[in-house]
């Protein structure tokens, strides 16, 4: 387990919010060394936090992170990726970059002032966004939190994966588990096929009558089209394979019932994996960041903002191409640092 509690965390950045460059009265902090804050301390704002503070020893680099779980996990797997991340917040403060855990709220680009849920307000000279994403409402009939819950997408959070995982394990031998894939840009879209596998793999070995079906409202780009079919090589009838196009729109949800009514079908699961229709992070859309399709357009040769001079992107609320995965968020990391250097 990792030695710094909680608390250690709130005081770190209580002391950067009397103390630090960027919690002091504008007129009184007169910083000597450019102010960049950023938002958000998953994967996105951790590689551009290192990559800055590597490009720019002299800059004072605070990263705001909401999610108290999110830099403490230390030798953890994370069962989202099945990866193994490092301890974010030791590599962090071994590059002298501070961590606040706060929620930023809103960010008034006159003052160059970020206000966080805590009354808190910390001042910028750059603000880098890696908010990741929100479940977008599609105004579909049915779908309430009660159906959110029962019916866990397990895209952004620990407790739905495990959520979804203990449906999986409950489920009686011949049942059928449906993944929906929602309409238009989502984090990861590999993982929706990839976790397929992985159900399917699961159900072969525990409960050989049950299958997958994959209801599919997204446009499957070529790479997603290849892992299709190797699944359908590999586990044969254990995956069907609904579009959206056969299904047709989303119409209603039937909770009670575990139903899923389209314009020209319905489909009845056990287990029902409904990801939701996904969009920016929710301080990059109110901050003025993201365009009508709720993503965030960014100049691909240095992350900065269509929409906003002083603001860069990281991460999946951006809409840029080659921005699929980790790998790729290193290397926006760099761009971004040699653009603020
Ligand atoms: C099922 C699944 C499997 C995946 N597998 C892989 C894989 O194998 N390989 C791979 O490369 N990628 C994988 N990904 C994708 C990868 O997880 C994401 O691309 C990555 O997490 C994006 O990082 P991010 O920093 O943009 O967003 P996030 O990881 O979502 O981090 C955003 C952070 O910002 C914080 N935040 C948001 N708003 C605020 C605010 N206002 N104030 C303070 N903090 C805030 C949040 O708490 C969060 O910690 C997978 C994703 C899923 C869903």
């Amino acid at each position: 387990m990792s030695s710094i509690s909680r608390r250690r965390l709130l005081a770190t950045g209580a002391g950067i919010a009397v103390a630090g460059a960027f919690g002091l009265p504008a007129i009184l902090a007169r910083p000597a060394h450019a102010r960049v804050l950023i938002i958000g301390g998953g994967p996105g704002g951790v590689a551009a936090a290192l990559a800055v503070k590597a490009k720019s020893h002299d800059a004072d680099v605070l990263v705001v992170e909401r999610d108290p779980t999110r830099l403490l996990r230390q030798n953890e797997t994370d069962i989202i990726t099945g990866r193994r991340d490092p301890a974010d917040y030791h590599k962090l403060a071994a590059a002298g970059v501070e961590v606040s855990l706060d929620d930023i709220r809103s960010i008034d680009w006159q003052t160059r002032r970020a206000e966080a849920l805590s009354g808190r307000s910390f001042a910028f000279d750059h603000v880098i966004l890696a908010p990741g994403i929100a479940m977008r409402d599609e105004h579909i009939a049915g779908y309430d939190r009660e159906a959110a819950e029962r019916f866990p997408h397990g895209w952004t959070d620990r407790q739905g994966v495990a959520a979804l995982a203990a449906n999986i394990r409950a489920m009686a031998n011949g049942g059928t588990v449906i993944i929906r894939i929602p309409p238009g840009r989502m984090r990861f879209p590999e993982g929706a096929y990839r976790r397929a596998g992985e159900i399917a793999r699961y159900l072969e070995a525990e409960k050989p009558d049950a299958v997958v079906v994959i209801l599919d409202h997204s446009q499957p780009g070529p790479r997603e089209v290849a892992m299709l079919a190797r699944l359908s090589a590999r586990f044969g009838e254990r995956i069907e394979y609904v579009s959206g196009e056969l299904f047709g729109a989303m119409r209603s949800v039937e909770t009670e019932n575990r139903v899923l009514n389209g314009e020209r079908m319905s489909l009845c699961g056990d287990v029902i994996n409904f990801i939701p229709a996904q969009e920016a992070g929710r301080i990059a859309r109110v901050s003025g960041l993201a365009d009508d399709s709720g993503w965030c357009p960014v100049e691909s040769e240095t992350g900065a903002s269509r929409l906003h001079q002083r603001a860069y992107l990281i991460g999946d609320s951006s809409a840029v191409a080659g921005n699929a995965d980790l790998a790729a968020i290193d290397r926006r990391a760099q761009i971004i640092a040699n653009a603020i250097a």
